[in-house]
């Protein structure tokens, strides 16, 4: 069954091994956020297709949530010491990627190209698509003023509210190639438990993304990033109350309204179940926490179930 799933980085890569261990990894084509993307130090990065890429490999860092595992740091801290910037954290084996990316798009390559040969090297055989191959950023609209999206993130440790976002260069930017194709020859479309606004909305600003989408000829299902109305982990949750105006599964559902035909959520909001069918949305109820590998396939087999039952 061909797959295609839109995923951010550390939720989306989560539930992406899942996947993999219950359907062949050749039947999933991942739809990367690239919204995050950022230039440091004079490299590209692209921070989620890197947590996807790095996940699949199984050489990511578990405890710390993102970049490699074994990791040091002596290139940053080496940049550091001779006044280069050094506020967002890239580790040496990370950078070694970085290097081989940027000097990849310099020559004229496309971002999809350069990550399909990195997936390729990594040995990984789900397909992974940067959402577009043109320049698209998210900014941050908060009462300290709008920030790119990283600068608010990592520099600000996200800790202003946020009133807005934006998508620079949405409204210009087109699929990367093999993306419609995916979304139009598939059979289910899934979106991860990722941040809506920050990690989904930026992949569904590309006009193109979203028509196809919403003409899909096949079951679309989401997972909840939220656990007992709380995100595991970032500023999901915050959001959702600011600018949705609450942090039940409903407001999750409401961020993706024609867009999907069900929607997984925890256990822990099974109250909530009613209030998206209200949505026109069905509510699948499961454990959502990704705790261990057990877990991350538990999930990704209810969400299959749940995407069958509407069939
Ligand atoms: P980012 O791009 O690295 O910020 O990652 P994503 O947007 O893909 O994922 C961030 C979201 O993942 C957060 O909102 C978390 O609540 C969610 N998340 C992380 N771990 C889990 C989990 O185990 N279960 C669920 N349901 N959501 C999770
Ligand atoms: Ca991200």
């Amino acid at each position: 069954m061909s797959i295609v799933v839109l995923s951010g980085g550390v939720g989306g890569a989560r539930f992406l091994r899942g996947l993999v261990d219950v359907v062949a990894a050749e039947d999933i084509t991942i739809v990367g956020n690239v919204g995050d993307d950022v230039e440091v130090l004079g490299l590209h990065v692209s921070p989620d297709l890197d947590s996807i890429l790095y996940a699949l490999a199984g050489v990511a860092d578990e405890e710390r949530g993102w970049g490699r595992a074994d990791e040091t740091w002596h290139a940053l801290e080496a940049a550091a010491r001779l006044g280069g910037e050094a506020w967002f954290r890239l580790g040496d084996r990370d950078l070694g990627l970085h290097l081989v990316r940027t000097q990849a798009l310099r020559s004229g390559e496309h971002l999809s190209t350069v990550t399909h040969r990195l997936a390729q090297r990594l040995r990984i055989r789900a397909g992974l698509l940067p959402a577009t191959d043109d320049r698209l950023r998210t900014w941050i609209e908060t009462p300290a003023g709008s920030f790119p999206f990283q600068e608010w993130f990592v520099a600000r440790g996200h800790r202003d509210e946020v009133d807005g976002v934006r998508f620079e260069g949405a409204t210009e930017a087109e699929p990367a190639p093999g993306v419609l194709d995916a979304i139009e020859s598939a059979e289910l479309i899934l979106i991860a438990p990722s941040n809506p606004y920050v990690s989904v909305w930026p992949t569904l600003a590309v006009r193109e993304i979203r028509d196809a989408l919403e003409l899909r000829g096949c079951p679309a299902v989401a997972v909840s990033p939220l656990v007992g109305g709380r995100a595991v982990k970032g500023p999901a949750d915050r959001m959702l109350a600011r600018l949705g105006g609450g942090t039940t599964a409903a407001h999750v559902a409401d961020c993706y309204l024609g867009l999907i035909d069900a929607l997984v959520i925890d256990e822990r909001d099974a109250a909530d179940a009613d209030a998206v069918a209200s949505l026109g949305i069905r509510p699948v109820v499961a454990q959502t926490l990704m705790t261990d590998a057990e877990a991350r396939a538990r999930l990704a087999q209810a969400t299959l179930q749940g995407a069958l039952a509407l069939r």
